[in-house]
């Protein structure tokens, strides 16, 4: 074609991980694989998103070890928090993770070119590069991974005080006083971190609850250990804006429901952990057969095609969990079905969920009140860690392993549907769980499994077998 400087099987735009991971996947299938990339390589994930926000939380971890170890006979003074070695710790577990994709682009010979890549008429992709060139490519197929950014509200513009979570990962001090403007995954894990490293936290959450869309006993557990760091978590409430002082610090104002009072809150920083929105901003796809709905995400089908023929688009930029590891199975997916491989889609309603606030927090598959308002007839078995061996001698027994199994006509339970977990390390062990979900297996299959002692994982096996009609750690 004229003006195309390059031929591909597959153009990936975007280099996170839905991009990345097609890229090298595809590679690895023996596809030769463009890959483009305006920023740098790993996107929101591994430069602003769970890994620098994991590295955060790691830290607070530590400072609550710390403060907590003359429990275990280990006399270690004042724990004071250095944010500065935090920052740099993050930037080194960044940097080699980022130089890792880089040389496995390398070593898979994936072409990376690094600038704005859009869309054009039969798959041929404009790459805006940095440098100022400009590259025509072209792919047999193509993937869009533009990803997302964070959403922003009214009245609070970023800057200053005003963080989204870009900001917040760059951080050079812990702020004395933090409000966070909604109660979802990544807005408790930044309240979690920041108690943790002794900050004064308020979280400000429109809905009734926090962390809405959890199994509720799980819920509990996470409000209450919450509400133990003295976090401040106001629900039901609207924020209208913020009042900043010459201090560098705000007062964010609002309100509890549409006629109730305006209240406020003095802070030295405040976070809007709202969402995030798809990122097609820079693909150019008016003109093309791609459709983008209303809320902006890139349209697809089971097997990620958009509209336009051999275009797929995957990860934060399309309509599904917005999970690094969704992006992982969607890249899988549309290299599997580019390739005529006849995948299977993805599961959507059983995939792996983890909040790694403290608690943490993991899941797959339905709770108990998604499963009843699904109309589902369930049993259910739940166990705390507080009789855990394990648990007990880290010092953390809060939390619980919560089962729903489908009721069998005799009353008994049989397949499991859902496994939900809270407390220590649980993002750790929830892959039985989510095997036992994802394989449709039935808990006396799943009982006759045996788990390590003494493990934390241990009371999976337990709140399985206790679901069996017998046990002997009820
Ligand atoms: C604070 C935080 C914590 C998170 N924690 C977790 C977690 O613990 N677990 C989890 O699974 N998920 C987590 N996520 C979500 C996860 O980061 C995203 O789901 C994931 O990064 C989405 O991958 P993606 O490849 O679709 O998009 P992105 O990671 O956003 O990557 C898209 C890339 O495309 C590039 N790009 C965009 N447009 C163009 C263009 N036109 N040309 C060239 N390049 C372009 C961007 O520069 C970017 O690098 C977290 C997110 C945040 C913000």
């Amino acid at each position: 074609m004229t003006g195309v400087s390059e031929s591909f099987d597959v153009v990936v735009i975007g280099g996170g991980p839905g991009g990345y991971s097609a890229a090298l996947y595809g590679a690895s299938a023996g596809l030769r694989i463009a890959l483009v990339e305006k920023d740098v390589l790993g996107g929101t994930c591994l430069n602003r998103g769970c890994i620098p926000a994991k590295a955060f939380l790691e830290s607070a971890a530590v400072k609550r070890h710390v403060d907590h170890s003359s429990d275990f006979g280990i006399d270690s003074g004042d724990a004071t928090v250095n944010f500065a070695v935090t920052q740099e710790r993050k930037h080194k577990i960044v940097d080699s993770l980022v130089g890792g994709i880089a040389a496995m682009c390398k070593g898979r010979k994936v072409d990376v070119f690094n600038g704005v890549g859009s869309l054009g008429a039969d798959r041929t992709v404009t790459v805006n590069m940095a440098d100022g060139s400009t590259a025509t490519i072209r792919g047999e197929h193509v993937i869009l991974a533009a990803g997302s950014v964070p959403r922003l509200i009214p009245n609070f513009e970023r800057g200053g005080p005003i963080l989204t979570s870009d900001e917040v990962l760059d951080l050079e001090h812990v702020p004395e006083r933090v409000a966070v403007i909604g109660g979802g995954a990544i807005g408790c894990e930044f309240a979690s971190m920041f108690a943790d490293l002794g900050a004064k936290v308020t979280i400000l959450e429109g809905l009734p609850k926090i962390l809405p869309g959890l199994d509720t006993d799980v819920a509990n557990v996470v409000v209450r250990s919450f509400k133990r760091k003295k976090i401040d978590i106001r629900t039901g409430v609207m924020v209208t804006g913020h009042t900043p002082n010459d201090a560098g610090g705000t007062a964010v104002h609002f309100r509890a429901g549409d006629d109730g009072d305006t209240e406020s809150v003095e802070v030295d920083a405040c976070v809007v952990s709202v969402g995030r929105r798809p990122y097609a901003d820079e693909l150019g796809l008016d003109g093309t057969g791609v459709q983008v709905d209303e809320r902006g995400y890139v349209v697809i089908d089971e097997y990620c095609r958009t509209g336009e023929p051999g275009v797929y688009a995957v990860g934060d930029l399309v309509n599904t969990p917005q999970l690094a590891h969704v992006g992982y199975a969607e890249a899988i997916l549309a290299i599997k079905h580019l390739l005529g491989e006849n995948p299977l889609p993805v599961a959507y309603d059983r995939v792996p969920w983890a909040i790694y606030c403290h608690p943490e927090v993991a899941w797959a598959g339905p709770g108990e009140d998604a499963a009843k308002a699904a109309g589902l007839d369930v049993v259910v078995g739940k166990h705390p860690f507080k009789f855990n061996s394990r648990a007990k001698i880290l010092g953390e027994t809060e939390g619980m392993v919560k089962v729903v199994a489908k009721k069998q006509p005799d009353g008994t339970a049989g397949q499991v549907l859902g496994v939900h977990m809270v407390g220590p390390w649980v993002t750790e062990q929830l892959s039985g769980g989510y095997l036992a979900v994802n394989w449709e297996a039935t808990v006396d299959e799943v009982a006759a499994f045996i788990q390590p002692h003494p493990s934390l994982s241990e009371l999976f096996g337990e709140t399985m077998l206790s679901l069996t009609g017998r046990d002997f750690n009820g």
